[in-house]
């Protein structure tokens, strides 16, 4: 249990969030009956522009790890989840602790559907503004890693500007690569043969090509599973822990997924870092 102190809290990454986003879409449209705050939920919710009692929730949308709830009345909620948040949906009202934003719903049907946003942590944040202000705050983040923008080409030429910094640590920035998080950046160079230390301008283009697969790949593969949980920290919207550990090549392993030499962890600017020295060069 203590190990995970080493590797960096476990944020949800983008296949979390993607998994969150599918539970929560499966009753829309709903409208908005009523919405509460806890007490602490000044700390999480950083603008409330407009209200959206009485707006009917459309779509939910994602960008990297952010969703983005599309309410009629062109009105959005941006929620980040930032270390430990979650969105949770139930039939019944939620009173579990820590839940800062609750969302009370009417389907078609006149049944009650509750959603709430619950962290512990409290480093989630949370914007309901209209949609230009919406879009703003979207701009600020790179490309979505899942969609076809994420191409190799913009990998090569976004790694050759960050010059001598590892690939590792690049990986991670927002601004650039939207939904990385710190176990995809590890598979990620792990099933591109690619040392995490590498200076990032050292990447090849054929690399950046097998780097674009193994995003696709980890995506893929921790969505179906629900998502990865590392200890107890992530659940999906039903409250349950996701089964995407087993999925990892190098992340949290003892021994690599597609050679069983024994990994090595490290740390990249303060972040727990994996891989395979017969892998990766
Ligand atoms: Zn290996």
């Amino acid at each position: 249990m203590n190990e995970i102190n080493n590797i960096g809290t476990p944020m949800p990454e983008l296949p979390e969030v993607e998994t969150i986003r599918t539970q929560l879409s499966e009753d829309l449209p709903l409208v908005v009956d009523a919405i509460s705050f806890s007490k602490f939920a000044k700390l999480i919710v950083k603008e409330k522009k407009v209200s959206i009692e009485g707006e009917t929730l459309l779509n939910i949308g994602r960008k990297g790890k952010v969703l983005d709830f599309y309410f009629s009345g062109n009105k959005r909620m941006i929620s980040g989840l930032g270390m430990s948040g979650s969105w949770q949906i139930s039939g019944e009202e939620i009173s579990v602790k820590h839940a800062h934003i609750k969302l009370k719903f009417l389907d078609g049907d006149g049944k009650y559907v509750f959603m709430a946003y619950v962290d512990p942590r409290r480093f989630g944040k949370a914007h309901i503004v209209d949609t230009q202000r919406a879009e703003v705050l979207l701009a600020r983040l790179g490309v979505d890693v899942s969609s076809h923008d994420f191409t190799s080409k913009y990998l090569f030429d976004q790694l050759q500007k960050r010059g001598q910094n590892p690939v590792k640590a690049v990986l991670l920035e927002q601004a650039v690569f939207a939904g990385i998080g710190n176990y995809m950046a590890s598979e990620i160079c792990a099933l591109a043969g690619v040392l995490p230390s590498r200076q990032a301008r050292e990447v090849s283009k054929a690399e950046c090509a097998k780097m674009i697969k193994g995003c696709h790949r980890v995506i893929e593969r921790s969505v179906e599973s629900g998502g990865m949980t590392f200890h107890g920290g992530y659940v999906d919207a039903s409250g349950k822990k996701g089964e995407g550990l087993k999925n990892l090549v190098v992340f949290y392993q003892k021994l690599c997924g597609m050679c069983g030499s024994a990994v090595v962890k490290s740390e990249i600017k303060g972040r727990g870092t994996y891989h395979c020295p017969s892998c990766q060069k």
